[in-house]
């Protein structure tokens, strides 16, 4: 059990645990993102509801084993915001490349990308989407047409021609993209929590209910609350794994109900080899598992901070214009980010002033599609913010902009993310804000 997961304890202690009989019903899985969190709940689920003696073994093909495989198990539920399509890309080029060149490996990444587009797709399970009519209901058409093309790549039946299968995934693709952007909640709503509460207090199995809860601590409070309600009197057959990459972002009375399991960063070239043998992507040779994934993205990461850094200029001059004081702390940290940026080896484009910042930035983004993008794009303004305290002269009023800057950025975020506001938008009223947060 646990052979998937690469160069992680967290995977030896969970085996132990197991068949010592140890194993809490509620567990948090606890690490930085990339390190296998995921793929270890999900190996979990496999092992607790095998039904073989001895149990779980790796190569097991009782039918529970395989309907956890193809995650389609009904005992398992999953939740919470994950950017699945990164990963699907990286599964798209592994098969791709696999299916051209009749590679050894051709099984093992046509399980990949599959598994890749159930991971997205289980999260709109109609169990969990009960009362949220409207959104579920614009969903399912989606969900529906990816079920149907994803039997063509049943690791079962044979493979389709190259041509028919090049069709089909493109197809899945677009539609996996519209799914994750369109439809999938960035925070865990509490409607989701109590759904699967009444699931795992009130539908009857018999068996062993999975319940996985990704990114757990970015719930609202109410959610929270309700989830707090279900670990402190959990249903006999149910087991509870959460996962996080902010532990501390986990309320203390939940964190109190849980045993936590931690993962680590991996070495370097320990990602190395996860890459290889994961996605078997030998030409990429230097970088992270996180690097790996990024560079499916349409818009380098490097190109979104350098846009965040001239959106920020951009902010500071349009506030000067309008009579406010800037901060000479945060033109600096602009400064010292966009020459640490020169060196990246896309640079992006030059910004010469002829178009509006917001409009310049959409169009280089293509509107922050997919969404993750946009969320890059923060996390591009969130450093620099970072930078501008680090610098010597930050004097009180530095710290009080920061401060105010940081809880506008998580107010675009949801904006966005949470209530669709549309991104051209979502950038106007930040500058805005963020300008009428320098009066301090
Ligand atoms: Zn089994």
């Amino acid at each position: 059990m646990f052979d998937n997961l690469l160069f992680q304890n967290a995977g030896e202690l969970l085996a132990e645990d197991v068949q010592n009989n140890r194993l809490p019903q509620s567990m948090l899985f606890s690490g930085p993102p990339g390190a296998g969190k995921l793929t270890s709940a999900l190996e979990l689920g496999r092992v607790l509801s095998c039904r073989e003696t001895p149990p779980g073994l790796w190569q097991c093909n009782c039918s529970s084993c395989l309907r956890h495989k193809s995650l389609s198990h009904s005992e398992l539920l999953v939740m919470g915001p994950r950017d699945c399509l990164l990963e699907i890309q990286a599964a798209r080029s592994s098969f791709e490349a696999a299916v051209a060149s009749g590679a050894r490996h051709l099984t093992a990444v046509r399980y990949l990308f599959v598994r890749s587009i159930r991971k997205l797709v289980v999260r709109f399970n109609p169990v969990l989407w009960e009362g949220d009519d409207t959104r579920i209901s614009r969903a399912a058409p989606l969900v529906a047409e990816i079920n149907e093309l994803l039997e063509e790549f049943d690791p079962l039946r044979p493979l389709p021609p190259e041509k028919a299968i090049r069709k089909s995934v493109e197809s899945l693709i677009t539609l996996c993209g519209k799914l994750e952007d369109g439809f999938l909640y960035d925070t865990i709503p509490v409607s989701h929590i109590r759904n699967a509460a009444a699931w795992a207090h009130f539908v009857p199995s018999g068996n062993k209910k999975v319940l996985i809860i990704e990114n757990a601590d970015r719930m609202q409070e109410s959610a929270r609350n309700a989830l707090l309600k279900i670990l402190e009197e959990p249903p006999k057959d149910a087991v509870f794994i959460l996962t996080t990459s902010r532990r501390g972002a986990v309320m203390p009375t939940i964190l109190s109900r849980l045993r936590t399991y931690g993962f680590v960063d991996r070495t370097p070239k320990a990602q190395q080899e996860v890459i290889s043998r994961v996605f078997h992507a030998e030409e990429f040779s230097s970088g992270s598992l996180t690097d790996y994934l990024y560079s499916f993205l349409p818009v380098a990461p490097a190109v979104l901070e350098r846009l965040a850094a001239l959106f920020l200029r951009e902010v500071l001059v349009r506030a000067s214009d309008e009579g406010r004081n800037s901060s000479a702390v945060l033109e600096q940290a602009i400064d010292s980010f966009l020459n640490e940026l020169s060196g990246a080896a896309d640079n992006g484009p030059e910004y010469g002033g002829e178009e509006d910042i917001a409009s310049f930035i959409i169009n280089q983004t293509k509107n922050f599609e997919p969404r993750i993008l946009f969320r890059i794009f923060l996390r591009g303004i969130i450093r620099i913010l970072r930078y501008s305290l680090r610098i010597p002269d930050t004097c009180a009023r530095d710290y009080q902009i920061s401060y105010r800057w940081t809880a506008v950025i998580g107010e675009a975020l949801e904006h966005v993310t949470v209530y669709n506001q549309s991104p051209s938008a979502a950038l106007e009223l930040l500058c805005t804000e963020l300008g009428t947060s320098l009066d301090i």
